[in-house]
């Protein structure tokens, strides 16, 4: 099932058009996308994440600095200039995109001025039901969840509390109300015809046994495709190692029996630009007065 899943399109409207969501090495190959750091908050707090400022590491929750809606638009004119075949603009961080109005903002000013661009968002999803709408108005047609358990007792040690309605949820009453909106929004999101994938962090001792459970709950909710990612072990779960090549098979052979696997993910940072894994025009697009601020 898994080679299967590598050699056929999952998605032929966007295969070759969104590395991403594309599921041939071909098709991974052809378009290329850009990452607008406009989110600058999150509202759970993952044990295994280090949001970070810097130029040099290559992993997702990290970028030079954070850009303003209006500065992002520029962005968006000079890469379209300057990145060939860029064909997908995504939000994916620094923080999460539907913790703050930025994304929203961003994507809708994109939308007006180049329709013709694919719009992409990557969430935690607690707050997927309250915004999916919005999403959809403002042209977003490719979203990603990251759903790393669908139990809430293995949940709690992967982000052991959040925020919510101005309060702080810790534990069971944290994780029950993250899985509980995760699901309905992925659904809500499929309703409105979104195209979605979910990430599931794979994480040795915590949810390695699981993955089955998650790609199967997250398939009967509407999700297209998952991408199972090794652990980058760092933060509170430092002490944790990289999951064995042995362990990464295993995983997505127990999602390939539910869903679709993307197996070409670069764990790239929140200001990534270019073709993930070939190409890198960060350095290129902001200059070098690009510092952390
Ligand atoms: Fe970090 Fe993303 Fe988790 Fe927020 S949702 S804590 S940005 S990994
Ligand atoms: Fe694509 Fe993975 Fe990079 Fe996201 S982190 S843009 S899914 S390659």
């Amino acid at each position: 099932a898994l080679r299967q899943a590598s050699m056929q399109p999952a998605f032929p409207d966007l295969e070759g058009h969104h590395p991403c969501f594309s599921t041939t090495a071909e098709g991974h190959a052809k378009a290329a996308r850009l990452h607008l750091p406009v989110s600058p908050a999150c509202n759970i707090a993952c044990a295994f994440c280090r949001r970070d400022f810097n130029r040099v590491e290559q992993r997702p929750g990290v970028a030079a600095r954070l850009l303003k809606p209006g500065e992002a638009v520029a962005v968006v004119e000079r890469a379209l200039r300057l990145i060939p075949n860029l064909t997908v603009v995504g939000i994916a961080g620094p923080g999460d995109p539907l913790a703050s109005d930025h994304a929203i903002d961003t994507f809708a000013r994109i939308h007006a001025r180049w329709p013709e661009l694919t719009l992409c968002v990557s969430t935690n999803g607690l707050m997927l039901p309250a915004r999916v709408d919005d999403l959809h108005a403002a042209g977003v047609t490719t979203l990603t969840v990251t759903v790393n358990a669908v139990d809430p007792a293995i949940q709690a040690a992967i982000t052991p509390k959040l925020a919510w309605q101005r309060k702080r949820l810790d534990g069971l009453a944290a994780t029950e109300r993250l899985i509980a909106n995760q699901l309905d929004g992925i659904a809500r999101a499929a309703g409105l015809g979104l195209t979605i994938k979910i990430n599931t962090v794979l994480i040795p001792t915590l949810n390695d046994h699981h993955i089955g459970a998650v790609a199967e709950r997250v398939a009967a909710a509407g999700a297209r495709m998952i991408n199972v990612i090794p652990l980058i072990p760092e933060h509170q779960l430092a002490h944790l190692r990289e999951p064995t090549f042995i362990e990464r098979h295993k995983a997505r052979a127990a999602a390939a029996r539910h869903l679709k696997v993307f197996t070409h993910c670069q764990r790239c940072r929140a200001d990534a630009a270019g073709v993930p894994g070939l190409t890198d025009y960060t350095r290129d697009l902001y200059g070098d007065d690009l510092v952390a601020e």
